[in-house]
């Protein structure tokens, strides 16, 4: 029987089609790891499902084996030939989509109800990625994606860790972590430097702020983390350009030292802050 991986090689030999990194295609060539996606997918024939840069179409073809529609949004025009002319370019669950995921309108292609999102994501472009999808939120019930370890990381972590950042607040006031997947570098070809982590991110019917607040806290959290070695009240000073002592009684009021810097507030405390900086006008 023929293995993935040797498929895959087939596949762009005889396509003649050299993989770009700067597009970042790593193809998968375990089929392990696309068996933990589809499980992570958990799929029904009722589901619609978004995958971002389909690739060779090996993990495109399992979805629309199951799903009752695969919208796949896929940048490189030599994929798209190939996909066109392979066999999902005539089944009729699959639309694809020439285009680059961080210009595409949602409302272009994608129905009023939610859908599921899956991607295997050019490392260069995951955090860009992850912030639209976050602007996106509503139309996904969950994402399942294959990111840089690193990234993944960042994601998931809380203050006083270095990968704390800008990403992990954003990711969890909009959702949660359910399941991770470590992934090895040999997973792919050709074989990436660094090592792979598939996440199911479930995303709360609600961010955790009301939605017309999102500008000021993601502000908050940009000028927390921007100057990580300035103190709170330094960094908020400067960001909203207030009296320094206004800006300090908000923190004193919400149990926050303003010498504290911003990487070791807990999402809870940016929340707080957040709600409380607009409530005193000072955001
Ligand atoms: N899904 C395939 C797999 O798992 O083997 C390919 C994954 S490969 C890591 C990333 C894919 O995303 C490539 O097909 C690449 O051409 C595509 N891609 C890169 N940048 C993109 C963008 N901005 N918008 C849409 N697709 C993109």
């Amino acid at each position: 029987m023929t293995t993935l991986y040797e498929e895959v090689r087939a596949t762009l030999r005889e396509s003649e089609f050299r993989p770009r990194k700067r597009l970042g295609q790593n193809f998968l060539v375990h089929e392990n790891i696309i068996e933990s996606i589809l499980r992570l997918l958990d799929l029904s024939p009722e589901d619609e499902i978004v995958e971002i840069g389909p690739g060779l179409g090996f993990l495109t073809r399992r979805l629309v084996d199951t799903a009752k529609r695969v919208w796949a949004v896929e940048i490189d025009s030599a994929l798209v030939d190939r996909l066109k002319r392979s066999s999902l370019g005539s089944h009729p669950a699959f639309q694809l989509m020439h285009n680059d995921i961080l210009k595409v309108a949602p409302e272009d292609f994608l129905p009023p109800h939610k859908v599921k999102l899956v991607g295997n994501l050019p490392y260069s472009i995951s955090t860009p990625v992850l912030f639209r999808l976050f602007d996106w939120r509503e139309h996904f019930s969950f994402l399942v994606l294959m990111m840089q370890k690193e990234v993944a990381d960042r994601i998931g972590s809380g203050p006083g860790t270095k990968a704390y950042g800008t990403l992990s607040v954003w990711c969890q006031v909009h959702g949660r972590i359910s399941e991770r997947v470590s992934v090895s570098p040999e997973a792919f070809f050709p074989k990436p430097k660094v090592r792979s982590t598939i996440l199911k991110i479930n995303l709360y019917q609600e961010p955790l702020i009301p939605l017309k607040d999102l500008p000021l806290l993601r502000g908050l959290v940009r000028a927390a983390f921007g100057h990580r070695r300035k103190t709170l009240g330094n960094a908020l000073t400067s960001w909203l350009q207030r009296d320094r002592n206004e800006i300090e009684s908000v923190l004193r009021l919400e149990g926050i030292d303003p010498v504290r810097r911003g990487e070791t507030l807990s999402v809870a405390e940016f929340l707080a802050l957040s709600r409380a900086l607009k409530e005193s006008h000072c955001g």
